[in-house]
C-alpha cells in the first residue's frame, strides 16, 4: 500500500492546482514544499510584481491628475510602503493556498522533497528525515533565474527579480539586462518611481517574442517616457566599483560602458532540475527542463512534470492548466489536451502588452495567406474618455476562412482585453464571429471588434 495515491513536489500554481485538482477527484494527496505555498507566482512573481506595477500606475495617474480637472498640491512617495503593499499582497495569497490544502484535505509537509525511487520522496525537513511512497508523483519545482557564467547575482549591487521586488530605496540609474515581460516590466516600475533606466537587449527589439510592431510601439513608449534602449548589445561583464557598477556592453557600434547604482539582470529562467533525484530513478531531461510528452508524462509512467521545471512558456497558466490536465488524467477523467498555440502571454507595464498566436512574420513564414486588421486606441471613444490613447489591436486571420490565427494588442487594458481573443481561437473563430458580436459602448474592447472588421474592409470608425 501507498502513502498517497498522489505526492506533487513543489506547491507553485502548477502544484497546487494539481493537488486540489486531485483530491477533487477523491485522491488521497501530499504537497511537498521547501519554501511557501504559492511559489513563485504567488511570492516572488506574477503576484507582487503586479501589485507594484499598480501603484507605479496610481503614482503616474496622480501626476498628471490636473489633467481630469484635480489638482493637487504636492506629492510625495512612501516607496517602503509601495513594496510593503506588495509583500503584504503575496502573503495574504499564499496563507490562501495553505487553506485551500486543509480545505481539501491535503498533506502538506514542509521540506526539500528528492526523488529515491519511482514511488518514493524522501522529505528532507531541518535535520529530519521523512520518506513517503505514492502511486503517482507530479514533479512541479519550477525555475530560477539565469546568470551569467562571470557575472554572479550578489543581491546588492547586481541583483534578481527578487532582490528588485524588495528593494525599499528607489535607485538613482538601474541598467536592467534583458528585456523579456520581467524586464520591461521592472523599467516601466522604476522609470515611473524617477529612477534613471537603460535597458540592454541582445535582441533587435525588446520583448523580442511578441509581434515587431507591438515590440516597436513599447520602445518608442519607453524612450518617451526617458528609459534609455540598446539592442543588439551583449554584456560581457559587470565591475563593481565603491559605490557603482560599469556595465560592459557590445554593440554594433563597439564597446560601450555604462555607470549605473544597480544591474538587474532579466535574462531567462532555468528549470530546478539539481539535487531533486532525476539521474537516480532515470528520468530524462533537456537543456535544464524535464522531457514531457503531451501529458506531461515523463519517461517514468507513473511521474509527470508540470509547469517551468517542464520548460516553456514559463507562464503560470500554462503551469496550472497542465496541473489540472494531470490530475484530471491520474483521477480517470477524460482530459482536454493543452493548446500550446493558444496560450496568451501578458506584460503589465504600461502600456501594457496581450498576445496570443501568430505573429504577422511567422504566419508568412508557415505559408499563411493572411488578412491583418487593426484599431487604433486613439479612434476610441473609451480611450479618449478615459484619458489614454496609445497604442492599438493588432488581429491576423488567415484568409482561407477567416479564422483568427493571431492577436496582439498594446496599451491600457491590453492584458485583460485578449482573454477575449483567447475563447474566439480556442472555438475557432472567424473574423466575422468577432466583428458581428455585439460589444458594449463605450468599451476598450470594441477595438477588437473594429480590428476585426478592418482585416476584411469594412472598419467603420478609422
Ligand atoms: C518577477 C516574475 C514575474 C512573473 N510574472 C508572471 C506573470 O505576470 N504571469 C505569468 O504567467 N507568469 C509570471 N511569472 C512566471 C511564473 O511565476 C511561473 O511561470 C510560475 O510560477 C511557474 O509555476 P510552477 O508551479 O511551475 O513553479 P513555481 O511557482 O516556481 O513553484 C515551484 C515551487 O517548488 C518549490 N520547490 C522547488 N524544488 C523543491 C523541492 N525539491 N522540494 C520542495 N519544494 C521545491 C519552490 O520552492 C516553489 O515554491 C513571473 C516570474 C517572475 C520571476
Amino acid at each position: 500500500m501507498f502513502d498517497f495515491d498522489l505526492a506533487v513536489l513543489g506547491g507553485g500554481p502548477g502544484g497546487y492546482v494539481a493537488a486540489i485538482r486531485a483530491a477533487q477527484l477523491g485522491q488521497k494527496v501530499c504537497i511537498i514544499e521547501k519554501d511557501k505555498l504559492g511559489g513563485i507566482c504567488l511570492n516572488w512573481g506574477c503576484i507582487p510584481t503586479k501589485a507594484l506595477l499598480k501603484n507605479a500606475e496610481v503614482y503616474q495617474t496622480v501626476k498628471k491628475a490636473d489633467l481630469y480637472g484635480i489638482n493637487i498640491k504636492s506629492i510625495s512617495v512612501n516607496f517602503k510602503k509601495n513594496v510593503d503593499r506588495s509583500r503584504s499582497v503575496a502573503k495574504q495569497l499564499s496563507k490562501g493556498v495553505e487553506f485551500l490544502m486543509k480545505k481539501n484535505s491535503i498533506t502538506h509537509f514542509t521540506g526539500f522533497g528528492k526523488l529515491e525511487s519511482e514511488n518514493n520522496i524522501n522529505i528532507i525537513q531541518k535535520s529530519i528525515n521523512k520518506r513517503i511512497s505514492a502511486k503517482n508523483i507530479i514533479i512541479a519545482t519550477g525555475a530560477k533565474p539565469k546568470a551569467f557564467q562571470n557575472i554572479k547575482i550578489d543581491g546588492k549591487y547586481i541583483i534578481g527579480s527578487k532582490e528588485a521586488l524588495n528593494l525599499v530605496e528607489i535607485p538613482k540609474k538601474i541598467i536592467i539586462v534583458g528585456s523579456g515581460a520581467i524586464g520591461c516590466e521592472f523599467a516601466f516600475y522604476f522609470n515611473s518611481f524617477g529612477a534613471e533606466v537603460e535597458i540592454i537587449e541582445m535582441q533587435k527589439t525588446i520583448l523580442p517574442m511578441e509581434d515587431s510592431e507591438i515590440s516597436a510601439a513599447l520602445k518608442d513608449s519607453f524612450i518617451s517616457s526617458g528609459i534609455k534602449i540598446h539592442n543588439n548589445s551583449k554584456v560581457q561583464s559587470i565591475d563593481k566599483l565603491k559605490t557603482k557598477i560599469k556595465v560592459n556592453i557590445v554593440t554594433e557600434n563597439g564597446n560601450l560602458q555604462i555607470d549605473g547604482n544597480i544591474a538587474l539582470l532579466a535574462i531567462g529562467i532555468e528549470g530546478n532540475t539539481n539535487n531533486i533525484g532525476l539521474n537516480g530513478v532515470g528520468i530524462k531531461s533537456e537543456n535544464g527542463s524535464i522531457s514531457i510528452n503531451s501529458h506531461c508524462q515523463t519517461n517514468i509512467s507513473n511521474i509527470y512534470a508540470i509547469g517551468d521545471v517542464a520548460g516553456p512558456p514559463w507562464l503560470a497558466h500554462k503551469a496550472s492548466a497542465q496541473g489540472h490536465m494531470v490530475a484530471d488524467l491520474i483521477g480517470g477523467k477524460s482530459v482536454h489536451e493543452i493548446d500550446y498555440f493558444n496560450i496568451p502571454n501578458c506584460t503589465y507595464c504600461q502600456p501594457q502588452v496581450g498576445s496570443l498566436g501568430l505573429t504577422e512574420s511567422k504566419a508568412k513564414d508557415l505559408g499563411h495567406n493572411i488578412k491583418v486588421g487593426k484599431f487604433f486606441f486613439r479612434a476610441s471613444g473609451k480611450a479618449m474618455a478615459v484619458g489614454n490613447t496609445f497604442g492599438f489591436v493588432k488581429l491576423i486571420f488567415d484568409d482561407q476562412y477567416g479564422e483568427l490565427i493571431g492577436a496582439h494588442i498594446i496599451g491600457d487594458g491590453a492584458t485583460e482585453m485578449i482573454a477575449e481573443l483567447n475563447m474566439a481561437k480556442a472555438l475557432e473563430s472567424t473574423w466575422e464571429d468577432l466583428a458581428m458580436t455585439m460589444h458594449a459602448h463605450p468599451t476598450l474592447s470594441e477595438a477588437v471588434m473594429e480590428a476585426a472588421m478592418d482585416a476584411f474592409g469594412s472598419a467603420i470608425h478609422q
